[in-house]
């Protein structure tokens, strides 16, 4: 549900954590676990024109990740045919939906949904974003109920 690409993901994987927040200008991840369960981590990763700035993702979630051995290819590739087989989305169209579900009702503001999937310019909006990860994380939230999908119990 975090609408990263493949590469990004694979690079979150081992990437270190930062404590100093998100005003530190390092290129370790930083991150803030907030109240509803939720955590958003800010990544400063950009590949040409693919950026990746900041994902939302249940706080359980990230720590189960983080603690896999090994997260590569392969396990991206059988995520891809577990979806295929349950649900009939392809993995690539995830980012679409999930930018749809962030920006359905104006839930998430365009800046805000920009920065969710790597498409924000400006370094300064992307701190304006992030400046309240509580209410972020809240409305991300309130996102995905829109569509019945309750984050705490997935
Ligand atoms: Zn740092």
């Amino acid at each position: 549900m975090s609408g990263l690409r493949e590469q990004e993901i694979i690079y979150i994987h081992k990437k270190e954590i930062c404590n100093n927040g998100y005003g530190c200008d390092c290129d370790s991840l930083h991150k803030v676990d907030c109240k509803n369960g939720l955590t958003i981590i800010a990544i400063r990763w950009t590949r040409g024109n693919k950026k990746a700035l900041a994902t939302i993702i249940l706080i359980k979630y990230w720590e189960k990740f983080r603690l896999l051995q090994k997260f590569d290819y392969t396990d991206i590739s059988a995520t891809h045919k577990i979806m295929k087989r349950d649900v009939g989305i392809a993995y690539i169209a995830m980012r679409k939906i999930h930018y749809n579900v962030m920006r359905f009702k104006e839930t998430l503001s365009v800046d805000e949904a920009e920065v969710l999937v790597g498409r924000f310019n400006s370094v300064s909006g992307k701190h304006y974003v992030l400046h309240d990860p509580e209410k972020l994380a809240e409305k991300y939230k309130t996102a995905w109920n829109n569509f019945g999908i309750n984050i705490n119990h997935n």
